[in-house]
């Protein structure tokens, strides 16, 4: 991993542990690794006896993990393909990310650039709330419908 250059970063990250719960909790490494598996941070908070997600998220603020978790798509995905028997996911979310899934590679990265949708370059321009809000309860920004939408067409209904 390379090294944080900014100075301020490490003074402002001595004060952050002072009062981090998270930071003095014995099963840190649980927390940091259940956030960066996109676990809901509310869940977390609640499973780790934290005050609430605002805790998870200072964390993680300070301790870099935002941008861990944004490359960790393939759990995100994982999440709701997971949970399309359980929730009412919309079908076309599931295929995109069935689709995208097989398409991830273990660091994060779009191994496939064929024709169809580029859902790497939809999903790079989705903000981390959409990107929760998709792991979690399916739901697709407007915009991001929109897109995917275009290229639906053969309703197949295979339920292996
Ligand atoms: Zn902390």
């Amino acid at each position: 991993m390379s090294q944080q250059h900014n100075a301020d970063a490490t003074v402002n990250l001595g004060r952050h542990q002072r009062t981090c719960s998270v930071c003095a909790h014995q099963q840190r490494e649980e927390i940091e690794s259940a956030f960066i598996g996109w676990r809901s941070p509310a869940t977390i908070a609640e499973e780790y006896g934290l005050a609430d997600r605002s805790s998870v998220y200072r964390h993680a603020n300070a301790l870099g993990l935002f941008p861990k978790r944004q490359r960790n798509i393939r759990a995100a995905l994982e999440r709701i393909i997971e949970k399309a028997g359980e929730v009412d996911v919309t079908a076309s979310a599931v295929v995109a990310a069935v689709q995208a899934y097989a398409k991830i590679n273990a660091a994060g990265e779009w191994i496939d650039r064929t024709e169809t949708v580029s859902l790497n370059d939809l999903f790079e321009r989705m903000s981390t709330q959409e990107l929760e809000a998709y792991a979690q309860t399916g739901a697709l920004p407007g915009w991001f419908k929109g897109t995917v939408g275009a290229t639906e067409g053969d309703g197949r209904e295979d339920n292996c």
